[in-house]
């Protein structure tokens, strides 16, 4: 026969031992009374509570944090009286004030009539698993937002100006309202590449963003950078006359900020090109069409001379 003790010969004491010492606190409800029959020490040393003082299933619910209480509670009450195991996350008041995340893992205890005789169950603190969760999900926030960033410019990228659009032409087609686009290209920028170098035209790519976005005003603008030295800005609400102004409010704060370039061939400033096209998108086509109608407007900006704007 072998020595090694089977769960038979295993007495109360040595159960009571390995239970009082893990570190997930077993407790035991009565569910005829509602009581706690039984609850571990290690409770007090978790929460602060005397291990006396659960006395109640309505200490354990006071001890919940408000915003949890209700879904916790109606949630483990219904699993328990339909006979299911199951297991809750929520926060508990520590005796200090403040609060501990637990996940509770319950087993419901059946008598051989199959009714529902009491709970046992662990609770496990969690605290540190919910903290590494929370970091996890703001650097996921953080990799959402900046994959809807360009990367040079800190504005909008391609992937986010195609979500704007095809939102915003849906909303158009609703509402019935014009939507207006503008495409800008900076003039001569491969000169200014050349002659200051890609850094410097790196840096005046910023430069040019910072002041396109200062020049929108209307929240649901959105400003865009197309690719290269192209950018797009989606004026919703937006027709072909105030879409025009903000091109020319644009071009003048571009002109404002009086960046050199000295190797234009059209100024010895930086300046840009500009076409501006209007939709109503309940009249048909897509968004795709409206952009491809802003850069055939661009395009005859460019070869009358650039340093203009082109809208109808
Ligand atoms: P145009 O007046 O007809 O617009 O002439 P352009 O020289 O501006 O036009 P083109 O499209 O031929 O050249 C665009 C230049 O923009 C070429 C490319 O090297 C430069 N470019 C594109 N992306 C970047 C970037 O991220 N940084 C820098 N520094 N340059 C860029
Ligand atoms: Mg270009
Ligand atoms: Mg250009």
């Amino acid at each position: 026969m072998s020595d090694v003790p089977t769960d038979m010969n295993l007495g109360n004491a040595v159960y009571k031992t390995l239970l009082e010492s893990t570190q997930a606190i077993p407790w035991k409800i009565d569910w005829g009374t509602l009581r706690f029959a039984y609850i571990g020490p290690q409770i007090e040393r978790l929460l602060g509570w005397p291990r006396g003082s659960w006395v109640s299933i309505d200490d354990w619910v006071e001890r919940m944090h408000p915003e949890d209480r209700d879904r916790v509670v109606g949630f483990c009450v219904a699993q328990s009286k339909s006979g299911i195991d199951h297991e809750a996350d929520y926060r508990a008041l520590k005796a200090d004030g403040s609060y501990v995340w637990i996940r509770d893992v319950v087993h419901v205890v059946r008598n051989e009539n199959g009714e529902v005789e009491a709970l046992i169950g662990f609770m496990f603190d969690i605290s540190e698993r919910k903290k590494n969760e929370e970091t996890l999900l703001q650097l996921q926030r953080e990799l959402e937002e900046l994959s809807y960033q360009d990367g040079l410019t800190g504005v909008a990228n391609r992937r986010l100006l195609d979500s704007v659009l095809e939102a915003e032409w849906a909303s158009a087609r609703r509402s019935g309202d014009p939507l207006s686009v503008i495409m800008l290209d900076i003039d001569s920028f491969k000169q200014y590449n050349d002659h200051y170098g890609h850094l410097a035209g790196d840096d005046c790519l910023r430069r040019v963003a910072q002041i396109l976005g200062s020049s929108i005003v209307r929240p649901r603008d959105l400003l865009a950078r197309f690719g290269g030295e192209e950018f797009v800005l989606v004026l919703p609400e937006t027709d072909l006359k105030a879409a025009r102004q903000v091109a020319e409010r644009c071009r003048a704060a571009i002109n404002d900020a009086a960046l050199p370039h000295r190797a234009s061939e059209v100024s010895h400033l930086v300046t840009v090109s500009m076409g501006v096209a209007t939709a109503f998108a309940a009249e048909g086509g897509g968004p795709f069409s409206l952009i491809e109608k802003a850069d055939r407007h661009l395009y005859r900006a460019k070869q009358d001379g650039r340093d203009r704007i082109v809208a109808e």
